[in-house]
């Protein structure tokens, strides 16, 4: 059957081959495509078969039925769920010894590991609130964060009297770990505050734009990890604006565009101050303000999506109440369906048939979304 419905794609494509040549053409021009988009579309040529069957089948007689949005028939196999929920990890200090906030370079290797073993791929913070998720089909997006910019996130040591960056803090695992597994991607936000992050004052300058520089992120926790509870309206701005400017400062132009709360307190009011304002002229806006919280992130095309109270899972072994990094492992595990899963296609998202109505369609963009029997 399958088969049957294949050859006949077949023939209808050789007869249309000019248009389908032109479509190709045209998409292969689109801007900003990266290469791995085009290697999925070669990969893709059953569904590119129907679409281009779609924009000409009016004119074939006894064409198949058109189905617009319909999932090649071999993605079944991932279940993908673009729905699903998301694991955003808060991480503190790396270093000795475990602590509730501090894991040692040895466990976060593992983790690391562990997470790539189980299908989990590395996205920036940024990627997860605009929906950029670009990773391969069957696999699940996750953030790395870590709060603070303590030492063991990135220090230097010197060998042989040259400088480099230790091997045994954040940034250096990190590196590491995407040399041997480049699929697992090389992305974490990094929620520093001044005036001293990650603890070597000489270092300042080089670090944040070595970080800028690779494609981490450098996000607000406040200049002086204040407890914004108990601050007014001035003084959050002021706050949350001198972090811009001491960043800016360092890294010219770059945009903090993500906050995490310190202690994971905000106001009563003003909750629209963590999102954006200004301060004697310096202006910011965050497009993810990140709690700390105990669960994942919804998907950012479920219709809660919320990117001014994003929840993070605190990525630890000792008193984490049952909602830690592994519990949500073992969660995931048992529960494969609540997770995210990718199609591998980032034009699309796919969504189980029964979740349909909690898409949020005005999210899409030129995205289109497509559904299937589960
Ligand atoms: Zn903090």
């Amino acid at each position: 059957m399958l088969f049957c419905l294949f050859f006949s794609l077949l023939l209808l494509f050789a007869s249309i081959s000019c248009q389908v040549q032109n479509d190709r053409g045209e998409k292969k021009k689109s801007p900003g495509q990266s290469e791995t988009v085009q290697e999925q579309e070669k990969d893709n040529d059953h569904e590119d078969m129907e679409k281009d069957q779609k924009s000409t089948g009016q004119e074939e007689e006894g064409a198949p039925e058109e189905k617009p949005g319909t999932m090649p028939p071999e993605l079944l196999v991932h279940k993908p769920n673009e729905l699903g929920e998301i694991m955003i990890l808060m991480y503190h200090e790396i270093g000795y010894p475990e602590s509730e906030w501090r894991r040692t370079p040895e466990n976060f290797r593992r983790d690391l590991e562990i997470l790539y073993e189980q299908g989990y791929r590395s996205i920036s913070l940024t990627d997860l609130v605009r929906g950029n998720i670009n990773i391969p089909a069957g696999t699940s997006p996750v953030v790395l964060t870590f709060d603070d910019g303590n030492k063991g996130n990135f220090y230097y040591q010197e060998k042989n009297s040259e400088l480099e960056i230790a091997p045994d803090c954040a940034v250096a695992i990190m590196k590491s770990f995407y040399k041997e597994k480049p699929d697992f991607g090389l992305a974490a936000t990094f929620f520093i505050y001044f005036p001293n992050p990650f603890r070597e004052s000489q270092y300042i300058e080089e670090k944040l734009n070595y970080l800028a520089a690779k494609g981490f992120e450098i996000g607000n926790h406040t200049y002086g990890h204040a407890n914004l509870s108990h601050l007014g309206s001035a003084e959050i701005q002021r706050e949350l604006a001198q972090h811009v400017q001491a960043t800016r400062k360092y890294v010219p132009g770059y945009e903090v565009n993500s906050l995490a709360l310190p202690y994971g307190s905000y106001p009563r009011e003003n909750f629209e101050l963590l999102r954006q304002g200004s301060y004697e002229g310096i202006t910011y806006r965050h497009e993810a303000v990140l709690l700390v919280g105990s669960n994942p992130s919804l998907s950012p095309f479920h219709k809660k999506f919320n990117s001014s109270r994003l929840p993070r899972i605190r990525a630890s072994e000792l008193k984490t109440d049952g909602v830690g990094l592994y519990d949500w492992l073992e969660y995931f595990g048992q529960n494969p369906h609540k997770r995210y899963i990718s199609d591998g296609d980032p034009r699309y998202i796919t969504v189980p048939e029964s979740l349909k109505d909690l898409l949020n369609e005005e999210v899409l963009g030129e995205k289109e979304a497509r559904f299937y029997a589960n």
